[in-house]
C-alpha cells in the first residue's frame, strides 16, 4: 500500500470536517480508499434519539457498494475543540461491516501514546478471531492464514 494514498485518505477526512464543521465543537468524519484510487468521505447527522445515528462510515461504505468498488482502507477521525484530532478505530459493527472487503483492509487505529497519530493496522489484527472462519468454505481463506 503507498503510503501517500494513506495520507491522502486521512486528509481528506480532516478536509471533510474542516469544511463541514468550521465551529470548535465536536465533529467526526470517515473517509474509506477505494481499489480504484477513488477516496470517498462521510459523516453522520445528529439525531434526536442518539440510538437512531450512524457510524461515519456508513455514507463512504455504502457509496463504495453503490460503486461496485472494494474499501482498501478506512479511517475515522474526531475533532476536538482546539482543533486537535483524534483517531477512532472502527467499532465492532464497521469491522464487521468491513470484513466483506477481506482481511487485508487497512485500518487506522490511535497510537496507544498519542491518539491524535495514526497507526494502519489490517482488519485482520484488529479483528482477529473472526466468526466466519467457522465456514471455512464461504471466506476469504486469507482470514483463517
Ligand atoms: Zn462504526
Amino acid at each position: 500500500m503507498d503510503p501517500a494514498l494513506l495520507d491522502l485518505t486521512a486528509g481528506a477526512c480532516r478536509r471533510l470536517i474542516e469544511e463541514r464543521f468550521p465551529d470548535d465543537d465536536h465533529h467526526g468524519a470517515a473517509a474509506m480508499l477505494l481499489r480504484d484510487g477513488t477516496i470517498l468521505t462521510g459523516t453522520s447527522p445528529n439525531a434526536i434519539n442518539p440510538s437512531v445515528e450512524v457510524c461515519h462510515e456508513i455514507e463512504p461504505y455504502c457509496a463504495a457498494y453503490r460503486l461496485d468498488q472494494s474499501v482498501v482502507a478506512s479511517v475515522c477521525l474526531h475533532r476536538q475543540p482546539g482543533g486537535r484530532f483524534v483517531v477512532l478505530s472502527p467499532c465492532g459493527v464497521c469491522r464487521e461491516r468491513l470484513a466483506v472487503h477481506g482481511p487485508a483492509v487497512l485500518v487506522a487505529v490511535a497510537d496507544p501514546n498519542d491518539p491524535s497519530v495514526i497507526v494502519w493496522k489490517t482488519l485482520k489484527d484488529v479483528l482477529p478471531d473472526y466468526w466466519m472462519t467457522a465456514f471455512p468454505d464461504e471466506v476469504d481463506p486469507a482470514w483463517s492464514a
